[in-house]
Formats: structure tokens, sequence, C-alpha cells
């Protein structure tokens, strides 16, 4: 992870994670999770934090990339 996405990160972890389906639901301080293939929780591979809290903690730079968002896989799958 570049040091940019490191601040945003870490400027994330100041607010929680909005609920889904915009975000994870984490409270302040814990870094975003989203659900893998076998149904646990991971950290996101390709972002800081979910987009829809990178907007409440105010960060503005991140690349935002819609397939980070909290979908249940399933039905993410059916929807691509
Ligand atoms: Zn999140």
């Amino acid at each position: 992870m570049t040091p940019e996405l490191e601040q945003d990160r870490q400027q994330a972890l100041t607010v929680p994670c909005p609920f889904p389906p915009k975000g994870c639901g984490e409270p302040a301080g814990q870094p975003c999770t989203r659900e893998s293939m076998v149904g646990e929780r991971e950290p996101l591979a390709n972002l800081p934090a979910h987009p829809a809290r990178l907007d409440a903690a105010g960060v503005i730079h991140a690349p935002l990339d819609p397939r980070e968002l909290a979908h249940d896989p399933d039905r993410e799958f059916r929807r691509w």
C-alpha cells in the first residue's frame, strides 16, 4: 500500500464505516472488512476503506472502486 493510501486509511479510521450496502459497519478505529468467497471477514484488497467511509472522513483523492462495495458475493455474481 502506498503512503498516500495508508494516510487515507488512517483518516478513514477516525470515523465509523457506514452500514451495508454502502460500507461494512466497522466502528471507528477498526479497519474496513468485506465478506470473502468463503463467507469470512477479510480486509479490503484494493482500497484503504470503503468509498462511503472515505467520503465520510473527508478523504477526497482515494481511487474509488465500486467492486469493493460490501455486496453479498452471490448477489454480486448474479449482478455481473
Ligand atoms: Zn467499510
